[in-house]
């Protein structure tokens, strides 16, 4: 057993390269997940995101390089890993006419070390569900209970796949603090998104992956950080502003231009943001155009996204 204050990583993965057969679905991946942190992996579809996280929970085996998973060789000891982790599992996938109490106590049958049935249930607020059906549960119910079905065993690494899948925004919020409470339990989470606002709200750290491969990895302050143009600024106005005077201006990049029956917007990235903005003032002052809205945003996830993968997001 691995000292659970150690700095161990609770993953290390090494070169893992997953090969089906002229698709290679991982290309060398390597990574490390620190314990009690929550880690995202993100990408577009069919970067490689299920592959790896299947390779770390042992459901998958490698072509080629290693994984430590809580300090075991995911490779040479599956069984071992698949005891202390906790997999969430997609809400379709439970038992239509076991109660919700019964799924869980099947569930931990199959583990020496198990949480209790109600206890785990209070944890999302379906105590009062105990002896309903899946079958009977809301979308956001069914969520919150595969969140905590995949508790039952006090797993001390938790895989979330797309836990907010298809929410409406108050039942994503509410699962955030509960994968949050996962967290703040002792747990670590390694978490699928598609959804950019989630993984910068929820994540320590995210990975992006594309093509099979980590195409960059830090805390999402960071990768913004590391954009060439940290900041969006749009401006509107009734009157349009000479293109080519915007699209001259020192600083300004991705200059895009939307005009409609009410006026104009314009778009933009900046580095320097005061600067472009004041530029963009002065111009506006120049040509006598009122500016109805100015705004300078901080750059997102999205814009991360959009430049490691070349790819807008698909939803
Ligand atoms: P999504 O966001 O769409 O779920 P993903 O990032 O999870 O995608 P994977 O499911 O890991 O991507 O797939 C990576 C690549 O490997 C894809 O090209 C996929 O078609 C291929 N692939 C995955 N599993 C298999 C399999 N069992 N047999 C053959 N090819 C597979």
């Amino acid at each position: 057993m691995p000292d659970e204050t150690s700095d161990e990583p609770v993953i290390e993965a090494r070169g893992l390269v997953k090969r089906y057969g002229d698709i290679t679905a991982l290309a060398g991946v390597s990574c490390t997940v620190r314990r009690g942190e929550i880690f995202g992996v993100l990408g577009p579809n069919g970067a490689g995101k299920t592959t790896l996280v299947e390779v770390l929970e042992g459901l998958t085996l490698p072509t080629e390089g290693t994984a430590r998973v809580l300090g075991v060789e995911v490779t040479e000891d599956p069984a071992a890993v698949k005891a202390r982790i906790g997999v969430q599992l997609q809400a379709s996938s439970y038992h239509r006419y076991l109660t919700l109490r019964e799924i869980l106590e099947l569930f931990g049958s199959f583990y020496p070390r198990r949480a209790e049935s109600m206890a785990l249930l209070e944890r999302v607020r379906l105590q009062d569900r105990a002896g309903a059906r899946m079958s009977t549960l809301s979308g956001g119910m069914r969520q919150r209970f595969s969140i905590v079905a995949a508790l039952v065993n006090e797993p001390e690494l938790v895989f979330f796949d797309e836990p907010t899948a298809g929410l409406d925004p108050d039942a994503r919020l509410d699962l955030w603090e509960i994968v949050r409470g996962v967290r703040e339990a002792g747990a670590t989470v390694v978490l699928t998104t598609h959804y950019m606002e989630e993984a910068q709200a929820l994540c320590d750290r995210v990975a992006f992956l594309n093509a099979g491969e980590v195409v960059a990895l830090d805390t999402p302050e960071g990768l913004i950080r590391s954009l060439h143009a940290p900041y969006r600024v749009t401006a509107t106005s009734a009157k349009p502003l000479p293109e080519a005077a915007v699209r001259a201006l020192l600083g300004a990049d991705d200059v895009e231009f939307d005009c409609g029956p009410d006026g104009q917007t314009v778009r933009l990235r900046a580095k320097d943001a005061p600067r472009v903005t004041a530029a963009l003032l002065a111009l506006a002052e120049r040509e006598r155009v009122v500016l109805d809205g100015l705004t300078v945003q901080p750059a997102s996830l999205e814009d991360v996204f959009l430049r490691v993968t070349g790819r807008k997001l698909s939803g």
